[in-house]
């Protein structure tokens, strides 16, 4: 299956089974905007805690706060973004479709690494288990040139973008003969830039000084906020404050589903440290971030650091996790090492001193902050694109059967256990179920579900990831025992009743995935 198929089924699984649902479908959707449904909530709920938890629970020196949307408008004056929140865009004069001219180059450059990533896989099956990839990229011509060209551009991209040279910019468009995907012509508008901040008005005022914005990051909320946090928690540098909430931008080109959207909700923490020590607590939440991604289960190969060719004008350093989504490898998280610029911005504009005084130097400083950001929505793609899985088991009767099944960790897992009565219509065996599921949620979230056989009823379950189904059958009448089965290794096992809550919760705790990262607390 190519990965476009894979991609569709991804979008048309997660409406099927309640995950996501276009915003506003009944009058035929609003772009770029998502609903999530019932096991959508749950997941990304369950995603979210194991953020919030990993930060604030684990480290004793991050505290956590939830700012307002809304925020005085010098608000984004100081933190540079009315002047410099921008995106390139043109326009295809054929098509009458809006572009990001960036994103335009950044695909071509994507496409020649497609090119690459072919030419290797056709030497692999060439030379079978000879085969040394690192020689390979190293010595071949073809591959040298390639690597050589994207390089080329990415360079003269980034210089362009960060110098706001719009028109080299529709230059190297114009040299690479990029084509509008709709039309295929090459009839370009000019690069304007695109402020992506949504404005509104409060009721009682007018006029371009009172515009108010929805803030397009949660990370300005956390630095106005600074002094207060630092004073009522004690907290003393190195400390982090984190944040989960809403964040808004008006992307221009809103594609690959809730990769970019635009009301969207970001996981953000502020490290704020001493002057000079930024580069040592970059390197260390790089890392940290890392694990926190592989802890549930997502493989190596999947991630890499991409370090940023063309940084924001508020970073000495700043690196991407990318994740190899079902259109390749893409930005999830970003690290970046902020400096002092946020703060002492605000300190300018507001008038106010915005100064931490260090007790074990003696001495008064504005603290340099070091932030990871990453978005709960491209978190949530990540997590079901590589769970969902199409594979041939054993049915019933011994046979093969293909299933689909979402192979999530179980910490994440939606639902965590259903309960399922052998049949629909005896009395018995439906109430003993009941009474099982009253008892068990209290503890998970679990499913009572009767209908349809239950072989089928087993597949349901997979499609959203539950890890663990009981099943209620005659000789639980008898002795009070069920049968647990496992979602991904299908093992059925005989257990008491008595013992479902223990092995579920053991299953599906998150204290798992913590205890891994132990040796790095802070
Ligand atoms: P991109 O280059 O993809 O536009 P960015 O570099 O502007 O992203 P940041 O400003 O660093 O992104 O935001 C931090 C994180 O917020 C990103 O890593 C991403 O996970 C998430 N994010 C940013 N924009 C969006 C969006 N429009 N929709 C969903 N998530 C987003």
């Amino acid at each position: 299956m190519s990965q476009d198929d894979k991609f569709k089924k991804l979008v048309a699984h997660c409406k099927e089974y309640g995950f996501i649902f276009q915003s506003s479908e009944l009058y035929d959707g609003l772009g770029a905007v998502y609903d999530y449904g019932p096991n959508g909530s749950e997941l990304k709920n369950n995603i979210k805690n194991y953020w919030w938890q990993s930060m604030v629970q684990m480290h004793e020196n991050i505290v956590g706060i939830d700012a307002a949307i809304f925020m005085h408008p010098k608000t984004w004056k100081a933190s540079g973004h009315v002047d410099a929140f921008n995106d390139p865009l043109i326009d295809n004069k054929d098509s009458k479709k809006r572009y990001r001219a960036d994103v335009l180059v950044e695909d071509y450059i994507d496409k020649i690494e497609a090119k690459i990533n072919k030419e290797i896989t056709k030497a692999q099956k060439r030379f079978g288990d000879a085969f040394d990839e690192v020689q390979f990229r190293a010595t071949n011509p073809r591959v040298l040139a390639n690597v050589e060209k994207m390089e080329t551009i990415a360079k003269r991209l980034a210089t362009a973008m960060s110098d706001g040279d719009l028109a080299d910019i529709k230059a190297l468009v114009e040299e690479l003969g990029i084509a509008c995907p709709v039309s295929g012509s090459r009839n370009w508008t000019d690069v304007r830039q695109f402020n992506l901040m949504f404005s509104t008005q409060l009721g009682n005022v007018a006029g371009e000084e009172d515009k108010l914005y929805l803030r397009p990051e949660t990370a300005q909320g956390i630095f106005v906020n600074f002094l207060n946090v630092q004073k009522t928690s004690r907290q003393k540098v190195p400390f982090g404050i984190a944040q989960i909430g809403k964040a808004f931008r008006n992307e221009i080109v809103a594609r690959q589903f809730i990769f970019r959207m635009r009301e969207f909700e970001q996981m953000e923490m502020q490290f704020f440290v001493r002057p000079g020590e930024e580069m040592k607590w970059y390197d260390y939440w790089k890392k940290a971030r890392m694990k926190w991604h592989q802890a549930i289960n997502h493989p190596a190969e999947k991630l890499r650091y991409h370090d940023h060719d063309n940084l924001a004008h508020y970073a000495n350093a700043a690196v991407d996790i990318q994740f190899e989504f079902p259109f390749g490898f893409k930005e999830l998280e970003g690290i970046h090492s902020r400096t002092d610029f946020d703060l002492k911005q605000h300190q300018e504009l507001s008038g106010r001193k915005i100064q931490y005084f260090d007790p074990e130097l003696q001495e008064n400083y504005i603290p340099y902050v070091v932030e990871t950001s990453i978005g709960v929505d491209r978190m949530f793609l990540a997590v079901m694109s590589h769970a969902l899985q199409e594979e041939v088991v054993p049915d019933a009767d011994g046979k093969d059967s293909s299933r689909v099944v979402l192979k999530i960790h179980p910490a994440l897992a939606p639902v965590k256990c259903a309960v399922l009565p052998l049949l629909k219509n005896k009395e018995e065996l439906t109430s003993k179920a009941r009474a099982v599921f009253d008892k068990l949620k209290f503890s998970f979230n679990c499913q009572y579900d009767e209908k349809d056989a239950i072989g089928r009823r087993y597949r349901r379950q997979d499609a959203i990831g539950t890890p663990y189904c009981i099943t209620i059958d005659f000789d639980t009448l008898e002795d009070d025992t069920v049968t647990i089965r496992e979602r991904d290794t299908l093992e059925q096992k005989r257990i008491s009743i008595n013992e479902i809550e223990k092995i579920v919760n053991e299953g599906v705790d998150m204290k798992a995935l913590f205890l891994e990262k132990e040796d790095q607390l802070v």
